[in-house]
């Protein structure tokens, strides 16, 4: 399943694809206008999710990026009341639903939003709800995004499953969790289902981590802290902060202003700026490389009859860390038939840094189609003459190479940075 067909793969088993092909190229177009997704997910419900998405969009919208705001936690959606826009009606139009400006650069849309009133609770069954996500991912008019924060409901069953499969591999994500034992255990579960989905995990929030004294500032661990960090640790992802409980944000969220718009200086508006700071390097390593100097086929063809791409793999999906890989896939394309000619596996030498760019300059290959490399094995490919993509998604090595041949990779952030 190619990555432009992602919404389609539960209803495979009702009679193919063929009747959804027009959704699943707008869902690609949709999707292809925005730069970066991060969906916020949580092993259970109340550890701040919500709480936690929000400030991530607002905090993104004030350092100046365009930012959409998606709320299908379709249990419990929150977002408008966190944001005062309960009375807001999105307007929707000929399969197109339009949404709602909080402010000059950020938009959100919720399901909140269609509830007749905000006492209505949600009844949907289950593939209506799931249809229901594809949708609003689907027909939400965003336009060009630096960001889409999608506020995904809790745990790890059908829900939060069709929110990943519908946005894709490409998507990274958020998982918020609270010091405690449980929530720590359900958190396991959530980085687990990340990986067997196939999107990378930016990192955990630790929400909820010690009490913030309003008066003296100095925050008191009353449940044991540093359990979200341990396990970080223990699952071999990113940490991206603790945030204490502080009874501004509380009551924040209780009048509907985001907290990071007027807290700057506080231990938890630290904590939020701490845990945006990763995104902000993402949407600066993307600007890096203009369009006009990415490396598509029509570029590295000039002059060439043939191309020898190779791309790092580890457990048969695209390796998300350049130096971590155990084989290459390398393969000989016809550049005028855009056609796979041959292909071998190759394993590298142990990893040691410098070993790799030189090794597969060695075997006179061309570009290599990467998720996550270093500054410096980029310089050093670049200094044998070998180009370089990277942050293309964690999936078939073959997909990713068809999309570039076919020019509809979509590539997201760098994924690693050393
Ligand atoms: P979820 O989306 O996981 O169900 P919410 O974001 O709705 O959780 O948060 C649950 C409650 O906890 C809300 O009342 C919210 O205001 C409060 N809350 C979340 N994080 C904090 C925090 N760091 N300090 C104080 N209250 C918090």
């Amino acid at each position: 399943m190619s990555d432009a067909c992602g919404s389609c793969s539960s209803n495979q088993g009702a009679g193919g694809c063929s009747g959804c092909e027009p959704e699943d190229q707008k869902l690609t177009k949709t999707l292809s206008r925005i730069k970066h997704k991060i969906v916020v997910l949580s092993g259970k419900g109340g550890v701040g999710k919500s709480t936690v998405a929000t400030n991530i969009a607002v905090g993104l919208a004030l350092a100046g990026k365009q930012v959409g705001l998606l709320d299908v936690d379709v249990h419990g959606p929150s977002i408008p009341r966190l944001l005062s826009m309960q009375d807001k009606q999105p307007h929707i139009g000929h399969e197109i639903i339009e949404p709602i400006s909080w402010s000059k650069n950020l938009w959100v849309m919720s399901l909140g939003f269609m509830l007749p009133s905000r006492d209505d609770a949600v009844i949907w069954r289950g593939p209506v709800k799931m249809g229901l996500i594809k949708q609003f991912v689907r027909d939400v008019a965003w336009g060009d995004l630096d960001f889409l924060i999608v506020d995904c409901p809790p745990g790890t069953g059908d829900e939060p499953l069709s929110a990943l499969q519908t946005i894709g591999p490409e998507a990274y994500a958020v998982i918020v969790t609270t010091p405690q034992g449980v929530a720590i255990d359900d958190v396991r579960r959530s980085v687990t289902f990340c990986r067997q989905v196939g999107n990378p995990v930016l990192g955990i929030v630790e929400n909820m981590s010690g009490f913030a004294c309003p008066d003296c500032g100095k925050v008191y661990n009353i449940f044991n802290s540093g359990g979200g960090e341990a396990l970080a640790r223990e699952m071999n992802v990113p940490f991206l902060g603790r945030i204490p409980i502080e009874p501004e944000v509380a009551r924040s969220a209780d009048e509907g202003f985001p907290y990071v718009k007027v807290e700057h200086d506080s231990p938890a508006a630290q904590a939020f700026n701490r845990v945006i700071k990763p995104m902000l390097k993402m949407a600066d390593s993307l600007q890096e490389k203009p369009a006009s100097e990415l490396p598509t086929l029509e570029r590295l063809a000039k002059g060439n009859g043939s191309l020898r791409v190779a791309l790092p793999v580890a457990e048969g999906k695209l390796c998300q860390h350049f130096g971590h890989c155990q084989q290459f896939a390398v393969y000989d394309i016809d550049t005028a038939t855009k056609g796979v000619v041959a292909s071998t596996n190759e394993t590298p030498p142990t990893h040691e840094p410098g070993v790799f760019p030189k090794w597969i300059a060695g075997l006179k290959v061309d570009l290599v189609l990467a998720g996550g490399m270093g500054a410096k094995a980029q310089s050093l490919l670049k200094e044998e003459g070998v180009q370089v993509l990277v942050g293309a998604p964690s999936v078939d090595p073959e997909e990713v190479l068809k999309s570039w041949l076919e020019g509809t990779l979509q590539t997201g952030a760098n994924t690693c940075d050393h």
